[in-house]
């Protein structure tokens, strides 16, 4: 349709300008009457229900129509009036219960009301989510709020893209949603970012914002903004924690709270329980669960990304009969969230995740929260479980506690008011997945990785855990677990494997003490028992084999040799040896003694041992270069000679000698005779005499230079006098050359005048230049010019010494 007055001919550009600006105007008396009705607004009044009883603009009542929102939840009837009037407010409420239009709305109408819309106005508030998926929805729903009208400019700022691309848009952006990383990136890279207008901050999840691990960013960005704005926290878990407040700078801060009293944290429709399974038998119950539940949309928390890896892959080799999805930090920003657009569509889905997911995200209608690994903290488990039973929509949890993890955790969730009740798992329906997982793991060496992966950030999850009440790493059976994944054994891990060590040598220690205090039969039948417990077959060997590549394992097996053999017989060796030299000390027979005497009793000993050895019949090899003896005992020794590698670190290290003179050779520090030091007198006098000594011949030195300096000195001056005659004569008419600094001044004479006035406009250009793109030889060649012109001016009236060496420098080139 035209508008009157306009022509058909009229390009439509300009119907639409004019469209703008009528609207504009009729934004600038609708302002007004808003402003006067927000100031007339009650906040204490609770007969807000609707959003049609607060003062909102046009735009935002049309966005609200549109996504059919009518009526107001608790947390957006208290909060929204607080927030227009321009309160700061720490906002808490239940999962679910819609705290996200409680600051979208008050961010939209504010700023309007501001007026703060177009480029030139800059950043007026700031949005900041814990995770990027929370940031995309938020930012989803503000789209959608908005696009009725709304003028404002709004952008998502949040990793994983060009820092370029975001930098364009962002010198536009009214408002902005993003993750505190790549917020502070920008603040600190973006030179034409400017949030020193900023009227709103917002954190969504602000708990989790404000925790240890966002303290850095966070803390960094606050610097940035300017002190004085509206700050709206929001979380369904909110700490009201003092220096938080005064982190943020709040002022007088507003507690919406409206959940507060209930009897539970969590949604009324949400049905919590727990089931007891131990670590072993987790991986068996899930997949029972979902087989018995493939008409049902799922979401599965696991405690690490490696975990969710693997239970993903295995699961999907065995025909699941739903589909799977998984989530987690490690993925690439793309797949996440294809996950995230994929599971919200999905009708029947199984999305395993980590804690990426627990927070904030609103995925249409789940059916089942499943935790099948402890949370961290009750805090978790209410954000984890709220992604079920969202606004009044039903929904189930099911936890899954080990026997150890029970007590401890059932009491942190009663303190934070979460009811849970305890269920059993119908043991007839439960599968067993174990022999599957062998065999898959068996056959495909890079899941049997990922097993041999999720089990260690397993391990490594609990031993970091900080509640050592819920968490007992030795509460675990890890070896069952290992089992339950598929693997062969636990593989070991470094942090554990250095208690591990220490504790088998106190047991070993224990045991030698035990044997060889008690009597000596015994101490023989103990290593032969040993043995015949560990008869190993080769299929043992070759999954020990395969698992060393991956973790570094290769300890492990000799480890176990020196435990089966080697400490068998050493521990032999070691009391034959006690009962031939000297059988009093039970505790050195443990281990290999190092004597603290000097070297030529220890070769003593040495000797001793080996010819004791001889004598028990054992191969003695004498190394060349080796000051002890090698006695061959076991088979191992006797590969080592095969070995020039590992025979060199037996062998003694040499000593490096110089040569004197006359050819004789001395350690490099040899210690003087005692004799000869003394006879030279005190210490005290021959430190004075030495320094005396160093004086006088540094004084004599001095004068030295000092003569020749001033020889050099007045050799210039010559040659600068030679070279003033020669430039007079030069003036006078014909060019003398007569040494090379003369033959010097006529070039570059030759070149300034040559060049003339453009020479003098040149120079400052081509200083320029040469920052730029000159390359280095031309940059030297304007030098040389410089120098030139420098030497031309100066050589009338050199005034310094520096200004004559600077001049002779110039002309020698
Ligand atoms: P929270 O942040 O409190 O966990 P959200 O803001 O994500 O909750 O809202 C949860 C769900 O409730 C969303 O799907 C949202 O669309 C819906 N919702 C929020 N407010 C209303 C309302 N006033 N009327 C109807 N649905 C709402
Ligand atoms: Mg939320």
């Amino acid at each position: 349709m035209v508008a009157p007055g306009i022509t058909g001919h009229t390009r439509p550009t300009k119907v639409k300008k004019q469209a703008a600006a009528q609207k504009r105007k009729r934004d600038d008396v609708d302002v007004e009457q808003l402003e006067a009705a927000v100031e007339r607004l009650d906040p204490k009044n609770e007969t807000y229900k609707d959003f049609t009883d607060l003062p909102l603009s046009e735009p935002t009542k049309l966005g609200l129509k549109s996504c059919h929102y009518a009526v107001m939840t608790d947390i957006q009837a208290r909060a929204i009036p607080l927030a227009l009037k321009g309160c700061d407010i720490l906002g808490a409420a239940k999962t679910g219960s819609g705290k996200t239009l409680s600051f979208i709305i008050p961010v939209l109408e504010n700023l309007y009301r501001l007026q703060h819309i177009g480029m030139d106005a800059g950043l007026g508030a700031l949005i900041i989510s814990p995770t990027r998926e929370l940031a995309i929805q938020i930012f989803d729903v503000l789209r959608k709020l908005g696009r009725h009208g709304h003028m404002f400019a709004a952008g998502l700022v949040i990793g994983g893209k060009s820092l370029d691309a975001e930098r364009q848009a962002l010198t536009r952006m009214n408002i902005l949603v993003g993750t505190p990383g790549r917020i502070l990136q920008h603040l600190s890279q973006t030179v034409a970012f400017n949030v020193d207008d900023l009227k709103m901050l917002v954190l969504d999840e602000a708990d989790r914002i404000l925790d240890m691990g966002f303290q850095r960013d966070v803390d960094a960005i606050l610097e940035y903004l300017p002190k004085e704005r509206q700050t709206l926290l929001f979380s369904a878990t909110q700490s009201k924690k003092l220096s938080d407040l005064a982190r943020l700078s709040l002022q007088e801060p507003e507690y919406v709270s409206v959940h507060a009293e209930d009897k539970s944290a969590t949604p009324k429709t949400l049905q919590q329980n727990y089931i007891i399974c131990p670590l072993d038998e987790k991986l068996d119950t899930l997949w029972s669960f979902i087989q018995a539940s493939k008409k049902s949309k799922i979401l599965c928390f696991f405690s690490s990304a490696k975990l969710v890896r693997f239970v993903y892959e295995s699961f999907r080799h065995m025909q699941p009969g739903i589909p799977l999805l998984h989530i987690h930090g490690r993925q690439k920003q793309g797949a996440r969230l294809d996950t995230t657009a994929k599971f919200s569509a999905a009708k029947y889905s199984c999305l395993f995740a980590t804690d990426v997911a627990a927070r904030g995200l609103d995925f249409p209608a789940v059916d089942f929260v499943i935790q099948v690994d402890c949370p961290e903290d009750a805090e978790t488990y209410i954000h984890r479980v709220g992604r079920t039973a969202r606004y009044n929509r039903e929904g189930r949890g099911v936890l899954f506690l080990t026997p150890s993890e029970e007590e401890g955790m059932l009491k942190r969730l009663e303190a934070k008011k979460v009811p849970v009740e305890l269920i059993n798992v119908r043991q007839k329906k439960r599968q067993s997945i174990k022999d599957q997982l062998v065999h898959m793991l068996f056959k495909d060496p890079q899941l049997k990785y990922l097993a041999q992966k999720a089990f260690v950030t397993y391990v490594k999850s609990i031993y970091l855990q900080k509640d050592k009440e819920i968490f007992n790493l030795k509460e675990y059976d890890l070896e069952k677990f290992a089992g339950s994944l598929g693997l062969p054994g636990a593989p070991r891990i470094k942090f554990l494997k250095d208690d591990d060590a220490r504790k088998r040598k106190a047991v070993s220690r224990q045991e030698l003490e035990v044997s060889e205090s008690s009597d000596e039969g015994e101490e023989d039948g103990q290593p032969a028992q040993k043995k015949a417990k560990t008869v190993r077959t080769k299929y043992d060997r070759m999954f020990e084999r395969q698992n060393q590549d991956i973790l570094a394992d290769h300890y492990k097996k000799l480890v176990r040799d020196d435990m089966e053999g080697g400490a068998a017989a050493s521990a032999d060796q070691d009391a034959e040896k006690e009962a031939a030299d000297d059988a009093d000390d039970d505790f050195l027979a443990v281990k290999r003694r190092i004597p603290a005497e000097d070297d030529v009793s220890d070769i003593e000993s040495a000797v001793d041992e080996a010819t004791s050895a001889e004598a028990r019949g054992r191969k003695v090899v004498n190394l060349p270069g080796a000051s002890q003896p090698l006695i061959i005992d076991s088979n191992r020794r006797e590969k080592l000679l095969k070995s020039k590698k590992k025979l060199l670190k037996l062998k003694d290290k040499g000593k490096k000698i110089v040569y004197d003179d006359e050819g004789n050779p001395h350690e490099i520090y040899e210690l003087e005779d005692e004799a000869d030091f003394k006879a030279r007198g005190l210490p005290e006098e021959q430190r004075k005499k030495y320094l005396e000594a160093a004086r006088e011949e540094v004084q004599a030195a001095d004068v030295t230079d000092k003569a020749t300096a001033k020889a050099k000195r007045k050799e210039k001056m010559r040659k600068r006098k030679e070279r003033e005659r020669a430039e007079a004569e030069a003036a006078a008419g014909g060019v003398e050359i007569g040494d090379e600094g003369v033959d010097a001044l006529a070039n570059f004479r030759a070149d300034a005048e040559s060049g003339g006035s453009e020479d003098e406009e040149d120079a400052p250009k081509g200083k320029k230049q040469k920052k730029w793109f000159q390359s280095d030889s031309e940059g030297e060649e304007g030098d040389r010019k410089k120098r030139a012109k420098k030497a031309k001016t100066e050589v009338q009236e050199p005034q310094t010494l520096e200004d004559l060496e600077a001049l002779a420098a110039g002309l020698l080139g």
